[in-house]
């Protein structure tokens, strides 16, 4: 599909990576310079007392990213780990992106990480509006692009609309684009489409951001995933910090992706809970429009938001006002929790209604 891509593609990356970066000569470790297995470890000023957590973690991390590797297809090289996807997301931008120089290419609204990483780094973010529909068209990205743009953000499902973003259009800016184009999947697991991870051995620029904080229930170990080529991995395993991943959350996580099962339960009872969310919410005098999603929340429209989220604080009950974001205006992000929790939220806004119609009279 992007094999087109295939021959220039070394030559693509060199012209992508910032000087610096080509340059660099990262951290060497103590377990960078022997990874070999050992009996008697003198070489980290370690303390030999306390095991599991006296040892430096495994920069690298090869045992989990195996094991990661088989869930996903994927060659264990082509992973990279992070402390949440958050920390992906800047290292592209400090990887590719010259500050006061380089520009990126996003939707909006889309995810807020990307531009504050963009700001971080002192890099512009070109931001491209939806369509009414929350659709995106690939060739307005295209036509805001330059010669110093490095990277696209795609968010698919898109967060906070959650709606999935055409694939035919993303393939486009694949096969389109002489940058990297990021597609951020932190919420697939929640959607019908299938990962665009299959197409990772044919677009050399494609770069797939996934997570354990949603379907997996993992957002406190903080564990992101970037799949990529190995020369792109490579490349970002010199920026990181040595050991980014401790050795706790690499523990548990070894651990529970083995409950792959128990997620996948997860996600049908929380799908089950989204379409009675929906079915309900309708008949609220006061939601407007409740938009398709893809993901383990729902955007809607009310008429008056903020006082809706502010009657909900008032019932500890808290939900997301996106009211302020482009083509959200008076829209409340709300995620679908338990089904305890969303019987809390559907009592609370009913109370609201017979509270409105007695105010009324
Ligand atoms: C929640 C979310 C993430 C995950 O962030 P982590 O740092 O991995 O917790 C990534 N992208 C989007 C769009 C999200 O909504």
């Amino acid at each position: 599909m992007c094999s087109m891509w295939f021959k220039n593609r070394i030559m693509n990356l060199e012209k992508l990576l910032r000087n610096n970066i080509k340059v660099l000569k990262p951290y060497s470790s103590a377990r960078d310079e022997f990874s070999g297995e050992a009996e008697v470890y003198l070489d980290a000023n370690e303390n030999p007392y306390n095991a599991p957590y006296n040892r430096y973690p495994d920069p690298l991390q090869w045992e989990l990213k195996i094991k990661i590797g088989r869930l996903k297809n994927i060659a264990p090289e082509k992973i990279f780990l992070g402390n949440g996807s958050d920390e992906p997301i800047d290292i592209i931008f400090r990887a590719f992106c010259e500050p006061g120089v380089d520009n990126v290419v996003s939707i909006d609204p889309t995810y807020g990480m990307y531009q504050v990483a963009a700001d971080i780094n002192n890099v512009e973010v070109r931001k491209v509006k939806l369509n009414e529909d929350f659709s995106f068209n690939a060739q307005k990205l295209l036509d805001v692009t330059n010669l110093y743009t490095k990277a696209i953000f795609i968010c698919s499902p898109n967060n906070p609309t959650g709606n999935l973003l055409d694939k035919t259009e993303i393939i486009k800016l694949l096969t389109e684009f002489d940058g990297i184009v990021v597609v951020d999947e932190a919420y697939i697991d929640f959607s019908p489409e299938n990962s665009f991870l299959g197409l990772l051995d044919s677009c050399p620029n494609l770069i797939i951001l996934q997570t354990f904080s949603k379907a997996w229930g993992m957002a406190g170990i903080r564990l992101g995933m970037a799949f990529a080529q190995a020369e792109i991995i490579r490349v970002f395993n010199k920026i990181k910090y040595p050991y980014n991943i401790n050795i706790l959350t690499q523990l548990k996580a070894l651990e529970l992706i083995d409950n792959e099962g128990e997620k996948n339960e997860w996600v049908k009872i929380i799908l089950d809970e989204r379409a009675r969310m929906i079915r309900k919410l309708f008949k609220l005098p006061f939601v407007q429009v409740i938009y398709p999603s893809d993901a383990n929340f729902i955007l809607v429209k009310m008429t008056d938001a903020r006082g809706i989220y502010e009657y909900l604080t008032d019932h500890k009950i808290i939900v997301r006002d996106r009211s302020k974001v482009t083509l959200c205006e008076n829209s409340l992000r709300i995620t679908i929790g338990s089904p305890e929790e969303n019987k809390k939220l559907r009592k609370a806004l009913k109370k609201l209604v017979v509270g409105l119609i007695e105010d009324n009279e």
